[in-house]
């Protein structure tokens, strides 16, 4: 079995964190900057019956912001076009927070047929856990998610969970 799976999110949720810690080496350049990631930047796993093709991409931003910035159009473009032809996506927020610019991802999301993962990160950091509970049923609320997992991409918390399930839809 095989496929491909596209890591989306606004800049800055840990994408590429996430993807670095599930391939287990420095694939794609994390940074606490945004905009780091400005390709699309693949990572194959090979398991014994199942390889995976994990596509990071660039974060997906509001637009009004900087209309005119070519490149913020062209990551837009990278990001959006990775949604095509691919098997799953593991959508990514940060904890606590839901913005405008995850907004903009989850209306590119109206348009995939595939499951979409939803991975709530950076979870080490939340303080008081059952501050996540409202936020939880806010973002199960927007749309019909394959599975909704906390995880820490830069701890690995839950990411073999969320292995699992990518396996299993594979
Ligand atoms: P991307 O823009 O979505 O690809 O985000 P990056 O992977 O570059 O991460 C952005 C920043 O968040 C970096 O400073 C990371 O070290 C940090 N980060 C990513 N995942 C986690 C996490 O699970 N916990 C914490 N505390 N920080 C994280
Ligand atoms: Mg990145």
């Amino acid at each position: 079995r095989c496929g491909f799976v596209a890591i989306v999110g606004r800049p800055n949720v840990g994408k590429s964190t996430l993807m670095n810690h599930i391939l287990g080496q420095k694939l794609s350049i994390t940074s606490r900057r945004p905009q780091t990631t400005r390709h699309q930047v693949l990572g194959i796993k090979t398991e014994d019956d199942v390889q995976v093709v994990y596509v990071d991409t660039p974060g997906m931003h509001k637009l009004e912001k900087d209309r005119n910035k070519a490149i913020n159009r062209y990551m837009n473009q990278t990001a959006s076009s990775a949604l095509k032809d691919v098997d799953l996506v593991i959508f990514i927020v940060d904890r606590m927070r839901w913005t405008d610019e995850d907004e903009v991802v989850l209306q590119k999301l109206q348009h995939v047929k595939c499951p979409v993962i939803l991975a709530i990160n950076k979870m080490d950091r939340l303080e008081e856990k059952d501050a996540l509970l409202p936020y939880l049923e806010e973002v199960a609320q927007k749309y019909n998610f394959d599975t909704i997992i906390p995880t820490s991409a830069q701890h690995g918390h839950n990411l073999p969970q969320l292995e699992d399930r990518v396996r299993a839809l594979m």
